[in-house]
């Protein structure tokens, strides 16, 4: 076997990649025969890929690279660690001092009693934990009919058979059987594309109130909880419209429905606060968290968790577990970007400075013809492709076309940003600089210009007629 390495040519590296590897959410037959880009380093927030091209990473790895690459405090934590410990499991009443101390700085950063944490390996494992714990949960309390967990169509929870239920991905439930029985899902508030001639404040009312509808049908009686992240990530970027939460809110506090705020991509800075909760002003009984937790260095999720429910779980033995519940390395690591989050005021720096100032170039971007809507949240921001703004219109041919030469467009132009269907995204790293913000906007709107170029000249500027 010939050592594989980057100084490989690039063409040898994608066949054996094509030979050998299958890579997750993709066609691999067409990505075989295109040849995978090859990432060989990154700092800050580039990275360099095998042709020797810098590119600008305005997605954070996928969500997670928070902190930027390259901090070698990451790596000093993780070389410590692995020197001391680097692995001793936590079940059996053990534990060592990186998950008790990981465990205790997530619950002074998280709010109200959010005060127990329970590790995980990530996000969809996390998730997978959260199912079992509110099922739990009722039949400890003795209601053990109250099992079903409402979700939304088009949320993304994770991979596994039980996320991969409780997300509302209709590609995912196509393929393996799901979702799992007692899941039940209600539509998303995604004004620009389901809100029709609605205002955003009563469609985000609408949306919120199809949760009361669902849990009278159900019976409050047989619902658990009601799960979602704070601002749809993979979805597209989706911002609820403003009276969407607070009305939420007060349908799971009247119906006694235990809330999961998937904090995954919201958490740990992403919106200008340390969790999306707190910028959409919710108080969740649980936060499923990942990614930015270690800013993706190392593997670790989890879910913080309330008193009431810690309590009524700790009086019984809740037979679940990870191996790598609570890894020693990815602990430290976690920690120690943690500490540096807080002590470098990233957090706030995002909040006053940063996102204020990339909002304002982001949402310049409607003015490009191509461009409807501009969302953004923090450091997570969406645009809306569209053939007519005036009508909101999707394009007459499929869904993803457009986004997807835009995406391509992008790559050229040696910027990561992503497409969900037909919108834009960019969730690029807290640490970004407005230098930085200034480029990703230049080389957003010269893509957004090929992909207009290249639409009108293939005569795919057609709106889609409603039926
Ligand atoms: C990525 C993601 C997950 C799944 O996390 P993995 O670490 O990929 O399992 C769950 N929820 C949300 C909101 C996510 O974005």
């Amino acid at each position: 076997m010939t050592q594989i390495s980057n100084h490989m040519p690039t063409a040898e590296l994608q066949a054996l990649d094509a030979a050998h590897h299958m890579h997750p959410f993709t066609h691999n037959a067409d990505l075989g025969a295109k040849g995978a880009r090859i990432i060989t380093r990154a700092d800050g927030v580039w990275l360099t890929d095998s042709d020797g091209n810098r590119i600008l990473d305005g997605m954070a790895g996928l969500w997670c690279v928070n902190l930027g690459y390259g901090r070698q405090e990451l790596v000093d934590a993780a070389t410590r660690q692995m020197q001391e410990l680097p692995f001793y499991n936590t079940f059996f009443q053990t534990s060592h001092t990186p998950a008790i101390a990981l465990a205790a700085r997530l619950a002074e950063l998280a709010p109200g009693d959010l005060n127990h944490v329970f590790f995980a390996g990530s996000g969809s494992e996390a998730n997978d934990t959260n199912l079992r714990m509110v099922r739990t949960y009722w039949a400890e309390k003795g209601q053990p009919e109250k099992q079903v967990v409402i979700s939304r169509w088009n949320a993304y929870h994770g991979s596994s058979v039980g996320s991969g239920s409780l997300g509302g991905m209709k590609g995912m439930h196509s393929q393996g059987g799901l979702p799992i029985p007692g899941i039940h899902h209600i539509d998303q508030p995604d004004w620009w594309s389901e809100g029709g001639d609605m205002t955003p404040e009563d469609f985000g009312l609408e949306r919120a109130r199809q949760l009361e509808t669902a849990i009278k049908e159900l019976g409050a009686d047989k619902v658990a909880a009601f799960i979602a992240e704070p601002v749809q990530g993979a979805g597209g970027v989706i911002v609820p419209p403003a009276t969407y939460w607070p009305e939420i809110q007060r349908i799971c506090r009247e119906h006694d429905i235990l809330l999961i705020a998937d904090e995954v991509i919201c958490g740990f800075g992403r919106t200008g606060n340390w969790f999306g909760s707190q910028t959409m002003e919710i108080t969740p009984d649980i936060m499923t968290i990942a990614k930015g937790l270690s800013s993706g260095y190392l593997p670790i999720g989890g879910s913080i968790v309330s008193d009431r429910i810690a309590e009524v779980i700790g009086n019984a033995e809740f037979n679940h577990g990870y191996t790598y519940s609570g890894h020693p390395v990815a602990a430290a690591v976690a920690l120690e970007n943690l500490r540096i989050l807080d002590e470098e005021g990233i957090v706030t720096r995002v909040r006053e400075e940063t996102a204020p100032y990339l909002a304002e170039k982001f949402r310049s971007l409607t003015d490009h013809p191509l461009v409807g809507e501009a969302k953004i949240v923090g450091m997570m921001g969406s645009i809306a492709l569209t053939p007519d703004k005036a009508s909101r219109a999707a394009f007459e041919a499929d869904g993803g076309t457009a986004g997807y030469i835009c995406r391509e467009r992008c790559f050229a132009n040696n910027l990561v940003m992503r497409h969900v269907g037909d919108r834009m995204i960019i969730s690029p790293p807290l640490v970004i600089s407005r230098e930085e913000i200034d480029t990703l906007i230049e080389r957003a709107w010269q893509s957004l210009d090929e992909t207009h170029a290249k639409l009108q000249a293939d005569g795919l500027m057609k709106a889609r007629k409603v039926a």
